[in-house]
């Protein structure tokens, strides 16, 4: 099964594309285009600034990292229509546990209540938070998703600035 190219999240149904690259929705596209420009910057530019990130203080609530990308799942639904997006944070791991946590939360009260999506993708991402929780991230190093998300904010700045 096909990847987000921007969240990794596996794509079960629909998704986007965007030339050969695949993403779960237009909101990771949005973002992912960059990730084209976004291999011209040096490997060890983007190691480096995601070393600082991993080492720093959570950008949400100022405790000591290490921080890396914690992603958690919502799913919404009206009668039939079925929202669903993976939202990838950086922030320190307690964060990404509130989040996990909350949008587990969230899918349970509000995910339900579309036929049939609602119905499918809940446990879906209640299952999906409640792996990210059990699991975390390797603390030791900055993960590739990290990497990935250092590289595409470094290249929007670039495209910004020119
Ligand atoms: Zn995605
Ligand atoms: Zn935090």
């Amino acid at each position: 099964m096909a990847k987000c190219a921007y969240c990794s999240t596996t794509i079960i149904f629909g998704g986007k594309s965007e030339g050969k690259l695949r993403f779960c929705n237009d909101q990771c596209r949005n973002k992912g285009v960059l990730l084209a420009t976004s291999e011209q910057i040096p490997a060890n530019v983007i190691q480096q600034k995601a070393c600082e990130i991993h080492q720093g203080n959570c950008p949400k609530c100022g405790a000591r990292g290490p921080i890396d990308v914690h992603v958690s799942y919502q799913v919404w639904s009206a009668v039939f229509l079925t929202s669903w997006k993976s939202r990838p944070h950086v922030c320190c791991r307690s964060c990404g546990i509130k989040s996990q946590l909350g949008d587990a939360t969230f899918s349970l009260l509000l995910g339900w209540w579309g036929f049939p999506w609602g119905l499918i993708f809940t446990p879906i991402q209640v299952v999906r938070n409640m792996v990210g929780l059990a699991r975390g991230v390797d603390p030791s190093k900055p993960s590739a998703q990290l990497e990935k998300i250092v590289r595409l904010t470094t290249a929007s700045q670039l495209i910004q600035t020119n």
